[in-house]
């Protein structure tokens, strides 16, 4: 952003009012007169709060790579859930890979009666070794519907081809996109063609602005909307799974201003540091938190170690001023 200084005016003043906005300035004297270059480290700000400033003569702002991501509503709406700045924080929860009906029905009617809105569960999954379960298939997405339509839960998946897209968006409310396909600008086009809202993981190793990028490439290819959400980056300490980036989260949130949730499941691939980690994710600003809960963790067919019991949720729930089971009692 390039900041104009009238011939006349106070430079001084003009520099104390950029500051004040948490700007960031380098100042240039030449045959446009005085002007401030505003760096790149500087706080996000309302080009007409600049052109406020007495002495500002013009404000010029770079084109933005991503406009139908920036003029996309700070919340958005998926299987008749808000997701975003004006809405109360969501809890997606459900296990890694959907194991049998029963299991997943279960889990949705003990999640749906503590307040979570969102079921989520693999139907199709990307493993890292091709003889690791890879996902029931259709049959589970057919189980995933019908035990969020009995508890009134709105439905995540992932959809890791393009030959299961119609399969996925037939029965999601949201469709997720995995951090490995991230930078599959096909499967991106095509699942954005479907009409339906993109839950977009970010890359193992992408930059915000690659993520950003990829989100608008949904919203230009049809997705009405699309959700951001951080699980972690590749990192040198193997102590946790990835790097969960908050700062990431942070500048979605309150720089870009963009509904972002965080996976601290996949982020750190521990369940001991899962709950302490969506308090830090929902301080930092994200709209909601997706968790990966096991009846038995042990004995869960991928992704265990993270995978935390239903019960272990219910604290934070409450911390979160969702409904206890007494609440829904004197509710109904
Ligand atoms: C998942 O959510 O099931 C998953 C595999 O996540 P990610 O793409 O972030 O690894
Ligand atoms: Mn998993």
């Amino acid at each position: 952003m390039i900041v104009t200084v009238n011939n006349d005016s106070d430079v001084r003043g003009v520099r104390d009012g950029l500051v004040r906005l948490g700007l960031w300035v380098e100042r240039f004297d030449g045959s446009a007169g005085t002007q401030f270059v505003v760096g790149p480290h500087s706080a996000a700000v309302d080009p007409d709060d600049i052109r406020a400033i007495a002495g500002v003569s013009a404000v010029a702002t770079k084109k933005s790579p991503h406009p139908k991501l920036d003029a996309m509503p700070r919340t958005v709406q998926a299987g008749g859930v808000r997701i975003g700045a004006d809405a109360a924080p969501v809890v997606m929860a459900g296990p890694c890979s959907v194991e049998s009906e029963d299991h997943v029905r279960r889990l949705a009617e003990g999640l749906a009666a503590r307040g979570v809105r969102f079921l989520r569960g693999g139907a199709y999954k990307p493993r890292t070794s091709p003889y690791s379960f890879q996902g029931h298939g259709e049959t589970a997405l057919r189980w995933l519907r019908k035990a969020a339509d009995e508890h009134g839960m709105g439905l995540i998946t992932e959809c890791m081809g393009e030959e299961e897209r119609d399969l996925v968006a037939a029965h999601a409310d949201l469709i997720q996109i995995g951090s490995r396909n991230m930078h599959n600008y096909s499967l991106l086009k095509s699942v954005a063609s479907t009409g339906r809202p993109v839950f977009l993981k970010r890359g193992l190793a992408a930059t915000l602005q690659e993520w950003l990028l990829a989100a608008e490439y949904c919203l230009a290819h049809g997705s009405p909307a699309v959700v951001l959400c951080e699980r972690g980056v590749r990192s040198f300490d193997t102590s946790t799974r990835f790097l969960l980036d908050l700062a990431a989260v942070a500048q979605l949130s309150h720089v870009h201003r963009l509904p972002v949730v965080v996976d601290p499941s996949h982020a750190t691939g521990r369940r001991d540091l899962v709950i302490p980690l969506c308090r830090a994710a929902l301080a930092a600003g994200a709209h909601g938190v997706m968790v990966e809960t096991h009846a038995d963790p042990a004995a869960a067919l991928s992704d265990g170690p993270q995978a935390v019991r239903p019960e272990v949720l219910f604290g934070l729930l409450e911390e979160m001023g969702l409904p206890g089971p007494h609440q829904r009692r004197s509710a109904s």
